[in-house]
């Protein structure tokens, strides 16, 4: 059963090429009461919760996935869609801080969770556009040679196929190059309507346009607004609300564009860079048009500029190919965690038997999949060989993992600074059609964004996650909030936890 209202595609104004999956998609509006006691309550529709309840449902549990917009509307509508055996953490930085059996264990969950995918494409026969191509991953400096050279250390170590190669294709000068066998990418939104179908087939329920802000206990039970359920996932990319995974994971933005060559060759491999940030390229075929996907150009959410980003990107792109249109662009969210691994079971301080899996970095194909199949486990009280390693209340000394304290550390910087001692000069009047800026009026901080017509939305600016103080994002006309990565729509509405309550509207 599926309960849902209107279709609003994704977290941003920008279409990505997967959407096109979901135009003209019937839906039912059986607004059935919502009264069952459900063995489980799944929260969020992307990769980690549909993957999830499919897996949970076919156990013979009887569960219902609460989704606040609709399928596929975070993160996972706006992937690259690879699908892995190496991960953006290397075995090697995985071996050092989680030592050799640690990084074994890293390169078994990727790999279950690449396998997951393909079981479920075979399963439920899921036509997503599914390919198995080989990966190729270049260094251009000393530098980025001698940490290719630990990547295939690493990977050797770990038992994943690997080997050196110098034919690349790629236009780029490299110095040495590697190349991983036996990668594959897809359609991750026709993936996810697979999932759904097979899902709603087993008799799992889904509710779309419904928001959970908060579960509590109720005796033996878990509330969700009208939901009662025995146990619960957070599957939102990042669980809402403050958490301890606030201060051990950092929210990113990362840009893709899908363009048209005028050669009309397009690379049949998933090409990585080693740059920092790094930049990738994969081809794909939307509606029988083959197009170039490339992507890169990540920065913290909220700290720099959007369209720089995208004009970076797509003068990389025009420098490699010849470019005859750019059909789609697109951003996205993810989030690094602190030790490089992600987090997955128990929300520590929560209630009882509600579960959450959370920072999978650009790899939440392997890692969203494998994080159903851990949780199922956890849930069913059985043994899962990478529930430790993932475990959510480790505690892991952060060597290696300078940055990510030195980028937190400015969450607090954004707390004052925001505030404070930044002169204003800007007024409303000021502001051009379809643009948005923090302005002072009369000595207070607004959010204001002049629409096309001329119509100022006003809102306060004050994040009502952790208090921060949002930035405009003038590519996905969003209010993105440095700290934590929450995102609210041009009416304030929340597009991107873990904010759960929309910014204020002020009335002008
Ligand atoms: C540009 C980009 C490219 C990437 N490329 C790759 C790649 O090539 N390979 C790879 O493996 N990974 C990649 N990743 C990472 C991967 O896409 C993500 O890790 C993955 O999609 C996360 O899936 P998810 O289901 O956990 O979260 P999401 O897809 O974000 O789903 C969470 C859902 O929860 C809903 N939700 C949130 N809060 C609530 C609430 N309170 N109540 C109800 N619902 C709620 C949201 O609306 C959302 O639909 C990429 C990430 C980015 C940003």
């Amino acid at each position: 059963m599926k309960i849902n209202g209107p279709i609003i595609y994704r977290d941003g104004m920008l279409q990505s090429p997967w959407q096109h999956a979901l135009i003209n998609i019937k839906v039912t509006s059986d607004l059935k009461k919502i009264e069952n006691i459900y063995d489980t309550l799944i929260v969020g529709g992307g990769i980690t919760g549909l993957t999830v309840a499919l897996l949970l449902q076919e156990t013979g549990h009887n569960i219902i996935l609460s989704e606040a917009h609709t399928i596929g509307f975070g993160t996972t509508g706006g992937t690259s869609a690879h699908i892995n055996t190496f991960a953006d953490t290397t075995y090697k930085e995985a071996e050092s801080a989680f030592g050799e059996d640690g990084a074994k264990l890293f390169a078994g969950a990727i790999r279950e969770g690449f396998d997951i995918i393909k079981h479920n494409i075979d399963k439920y026969k899921i036509d997503c556009d599914y390919e198995l191509k080989a990966g190729y991953l270049y260094a251009e400096s000393d530098d980025e040679v001698e940490q290719l050279n630990d990547i295939y250390e690493g990977a050797q170590k770990v038992g994943v196929k690997v080997e050196y190669t110098e034919e690349v294709p790629t236009n780029v000068a490299y110095k040495k190059a590697l190349k991983f066998g036996g990668q594959a990418q897809f359609h991750p939104l026709k993936y996810l309507k697979g999932l759904e179908k097979a899902y709603i087939n087993a008799g799992g329920v889904i509710i779309e346009n419904n928001k959970i802000e908060k579960i509590e206990k109720d005796g033996d039970l878990l509330l969700a607004g009208d939901i009662k359920a025995k146990k619960a996932v957070y599957a939102t990319h990042m669980p809402p609300n403050i958490n301890l995974f606030n201060f051990e994971c950092a929210p990113y933005r990362s840009y893709v564009m899908a363009v048209k060559l005028k050669s009309g060759k397009y690379p049949d491999a998933l090409i990585y860079d080693m740059q920092e940030p790094y930049h990738y390229v994969r081809s794909h075929t939307i509606d029988n048009e083959e197009l170039l996907i490339a992507g890169g150009f990540d920065h913290k959410t909220g700290h720099e500029d959007p369209e720089k980003a995208f004009a970076d990107l797509e003068k990389y792109i025009r420098k490699y190919y010849n470019v005859s249109s750019v059909k789609y662009k697109w951003s996205s969210q993810y989030y690094v965690p602190v030790d490089g691994l992600p987090y997955i079971g128990p929300i520590p301080f929560a209630a009882d038997g509600v579960y959450c899996a959370t920072g999978f970095n650009g790899n939440g194909m392997m890692l969203g999949s494998i994080s159903a199949k851990i949780l199922c486990d956890l849930i069913l009280d059985k043994e899962n060989p990478y529930a430790g390693l993932f475990s959510t209340s480790r505690i892991k000394p952060v060597d290696s993992f300078f940055e990510f304290v030195k980028e937190n550390a400015d969450v607090g910087y954004h707390f004052i600074a925001d505030r404070i001692g930044i002169p204003e000069t800007d007024s409303l009047n000021r502001l051009k059609p379809g643009t948005g800026k923090v302005v002072d009026i009369e000595g207070r901080k607004v959010a204001a964004y002049k629409d096309d017509e001329g119509v100022i939305h006003t809102l306060n600016p004050v994040c009502t996650h952790a208090k921060c103080m949002v930035n405009w994002n003038s590519e996905e006309k969003s209010w993105d909030c440095p700290c934590h990565g929450a995102r609210y729509d041009i009416f304030g509405k929340v597009l991107t936890g873990p904010a759960t309550i929309d910014l204020q509207q002020i009335s002008n």
